[in-house]
């Protein structure tokens, strides 16, 4: 088969490095930047201000009333903030929530966005926004959400508790591995999805052997790729899945991809192009994809089960139908009902 492929490459930049949060002041200058909006959590309040310690002059008012999945008051409160202070700009400090409402503040008002990530979800690289009305979660791509930088600084990690970091890490590496079987895979999200892959599973494994730096800046490397990946190649049926699960349940996200994952990979290896599956058991370190992901998820206690994140059996049979009624799903391999049945089953509560 003759190769051929349209890669819609993305733009912004990133910088890089242990350390790179010191060089947010020039990202700002660069940017011509002088009324900023800072959007965090309470949580990451005092990391906000640490790291804006020389913007003082530049900064016009701050947001930390973020909640998972951008419910639409936080939106409207936050869009309304922007606007009363003529901010020019965003500066997002935080996980995937928090990435996620500075989009929602940029999908109208068009302001660019710095964006500091503290979490491996990836949400900074992709120009994927969502927001949730009445428990729905509607999502949407827009150019105007992808931030202009991205500072990725591994020692901005190094605080995440041990179990947080591995469901992070591991939503992360569902980004890399649904980019290597869309068909709208390229070589060049192939290779970021399998060079994501690689890192993150040696900077899982660090997590639990050897924590140097390097872990980190492994993960925090992964993470890079993975949301380089998955912003170009998109999502099918693992993300679909996880989404309906998220959406009509608020189960965690980083733990719901995390669950997922092996059975989705399960389902779909076998219909995944043989020198994807290849490089992919390689990159995973063994020599059977799903097998070497599973002793990955023993090693680092990572979580398997969706009764475990405390979905309940009436709820999976919902979810179930949820996932059924968005068929059909572009996938490798065909998916019908029983098979989503299967995969959903599977993950409630896997055989030991
Ligand atoms: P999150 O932002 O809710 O953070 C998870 C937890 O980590 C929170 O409790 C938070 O307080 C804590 N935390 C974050 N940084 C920390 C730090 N440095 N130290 C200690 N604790 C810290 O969750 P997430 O998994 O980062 O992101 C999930 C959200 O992102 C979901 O809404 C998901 O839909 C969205 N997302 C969007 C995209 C996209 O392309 N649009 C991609 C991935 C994720």
């Amino acid at each position: 088969m003759s190769l051929e492929f349209v890669h819609d490459a993305l733009p912004g930049r990133v910088v890089f490095a242990r350390g790179a949060r010191r060089r947010l002041v020039d990202e700002v200058t660069r940017l011509g930047l002088r009324r900023l909006m800072v959007i965090t959590s309470e949580r990451q309040l005092d990391l906000a201000r640490a790291l804006t310690d020389g913007l003082q002059d530049r900064l016009a008012v701050s947001f930390t009333r973020v909640l998972p999945h951008v419910p639409d008051s936080v939106a409207r409160e936050a869009r309304t903030l922007a606007e009363e202070h003529s901010v020019d700009g965003l500066l997002s400090v935080g996980g995937g929530s928090i990435t996620g409402t500075a989009k929602i503040v940029a999908l109208t008002s068009g302001l660019p966005i710095v964006s500091v990530p503290t979490t491996y979800a990836g949400s900074e690289l992709t120009p994927v926004w969502g927001m949730t009305t009445g428990g729905r979660k509607e999502t949407g791509r827009s150019p105007m959400v992808l931030p202009k930088v991205v500072i990725y600084d591994p020692q901005l990690v190094e605080g995440l508790p041990r179990k947080v970091a591995t469901s992070s890490a591991l939503n992360a590496m569902a980004h890399c591995i649904e980019a290597l079987w869309m068909s709208t895979a390229t070589p060049v999200t192939t290779l970021m999805a399998l060079e994501g892959v690689r890192v993150l599973r040696q900077g899982l494994d660090e997590l639990v052997t050897d924590l140097t730096p390097a872990a980190f800046e492994n993960l925090v490397l992964g993470a890079y790729l993975a949301g380089a990946s998955f912003a170009v190649a998109g999502s099918g049926l693992h993300h679909k899945i996880c989404h309906a699960l998220g959406g009509a349940f608020d189960l965690p996200h980083a733990e719901t991809h995390a669950v997922v994952l092996p059975h989705a990979l399960d389902f779909n290896i076998v219909a995944m192009r043989a020198d994807s599956a290849t490089r992919l058991t390689s990159a995973l370190g063994g020599t059977d994809a799903v097998e070497s992901l599973r002793d990955l998820y023993r090693r680092v206690g990572a979580p398997v089960s969706l009764a475990g994140l405390g979905l309940t059996a009436e709820q999976l049979r919902v979810a179930i139908q949820v996932v059924i009624e968005k068929l059909p799903i572009e996938n490798p391999r065909p998916v019908d009902a029983d098979a989503v049945r299967a995969i959903l089953t599977a993950a409630y509560r896997p055989k030991p």
